[in-house]
């Protein structure tokens, strides 16, 4: 094959693909060799352009032995990791020999290994804390506080608690794997936003009132009809207006305000954006853009004694996301949060 022909073929390959000649020079880098090569490295030597052992022994053995050579390297650049397989395989073409260079981008696979392993790490040690606790008040029970009833009483009450806090973990586990597994999928029935939230308010106000807060909700009169799965929204508002009540009850007052957008621009059309506002305690700037990721919390130990999971808010992002919604968050520590839903009307 003629130069110019191979550099047709490799450009339009999606992966990065390169031609290098026995001087160890490039002879043909295609585009997606940019992102790894830099740019324009036609022409200079791969030792200059790359200067890995790894890569620069498997050139070499490729280049003297005829033979295929795979390696796997792990470039550091700012920061960021890049992991690659590269295969070495030698070719000849009508008027230079040399060695076709092909760079695969392991790199998601390997992120989303790192992600799994940390969400199984996760989980275990969130139901092993419950669990060990369950096992040292079992062993109390025999032992010491047999006969004790006021000290059974309190054990039972703590042991309750504890086996309901991994229950809510577990439920909220499988929320969010139903959730994700459905994100694809864009809910289809019609809900109306007014009844569903009339009803969500409802079902908190007593718990609402006996920490002194008042729950209000602001919008006009009538129904406001959208796209959605009703169960979903409902876990939405549940999540967010139960976190303002647990973390934003200083503020003595919880609102929800629902106004309907004629044009929302990241949307590019009429949208239903609904505000969940509490003047509690904040959340610092640094919490912010981590705040929905699993098991996330600003203070963990505050959390797990409400009875948190640490899931809430992910729920709540991956069911807007179903939505094709967004989800915003703006807070000031001192002065409270507010969480916005914007939600397409169609
Ligand atoms: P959790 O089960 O811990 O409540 P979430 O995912 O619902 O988990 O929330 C994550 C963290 O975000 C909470 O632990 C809390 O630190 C913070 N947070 C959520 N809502 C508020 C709020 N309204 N005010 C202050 N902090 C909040």
């Amino acid at each position: 094959m003629q130069l110019d022909a191979m550099r047709t073929v490799l450009d339009a390959l999606p992966i990065a693909v390169a031609f290098v000649d026995a001087d160890e020079r490039v002879r043909i880098a295609n585009r997606a060799c940019a992102a790894i090569l830099g740019p324009a490295p036609e022409g200079r030597t791969c030792s200059a352009l790359l200067r890995h052992p790894e890569f620069l022994g498997g050139l070499e053995a490729s280049l003297s032995g005829d033979k295929t050579h795979v390696k796997r390297l792990i470039l550091t650049a700012g920061g960021n990791e890049t992991h690659l397989t590269v295969t070495f395989t030698p070719m000849i073409t009508t008027t230079v020999k040399g060695v076709l260079v092909a760079f695969e981008d392991l790199t998601p696979i390997e992120q989303a290994g790192v992600m799994r392993r940390d969400f199984v790490a996760n989980v275990s040690h969130e139901l092993r804390t419950p669990l060990t606790a369950l096992v040292g008040f079992i062993e109390t029970l025999r032992g010491a506080a047999r006969d004790d009833p006021a000290a059974r009483d309190r054990f039972l009450g703590i042991m309750e608690r504890e086996a309901g806090r991994m229950i809510r973990l577990v439920s909220d586990l499988l929320s969010l794997s139903r959730v994700e597994a459905e994100e694809r999928r864009r809910p289809a029935n019609e809900v109306d936003i007014a009844v569903l939230l009339k009803t969500l308010l409802e079902s908190h106000r007593e718990t609402a009132a006996s920490g002194g807060i008042d729950l209000r909700l602001e919008m006009a009169e009538g129904p406001v009809r959208l796209r959605a799965d009703g169960d979903q929204l409902t876990q939405v508002f549940h999540n967010l207006v139960e976190n303002a009540i647990k973390y934003g009850g200083g503020g003595k007052e919880v609102m929800i305000r629902v106004t309907e957008l004629q044009h929302e621009p990241v949307l590019k059309g009429a949208a239903i954006q609904v505000e969940v506002i509490d003047r509690g305690e904040g959340i610092g700037p640094l919490h912010l853009p981590r705040l929905t990721e699993r098991f996330y919390r600003v203070d963990t130990h505050r959390s797990r004694e409400q009875g948190g999971t640490g899931l809430g808010l992910a729920i709540v992002k991956h069911i807007v996301n179903r939505h094709r919604g967004r989800l915003k968050i703006e807070s000031e520590p001192g002065k409270g949060s507010k969480f916005i839903i914007i939600l397409p009307k169609t």
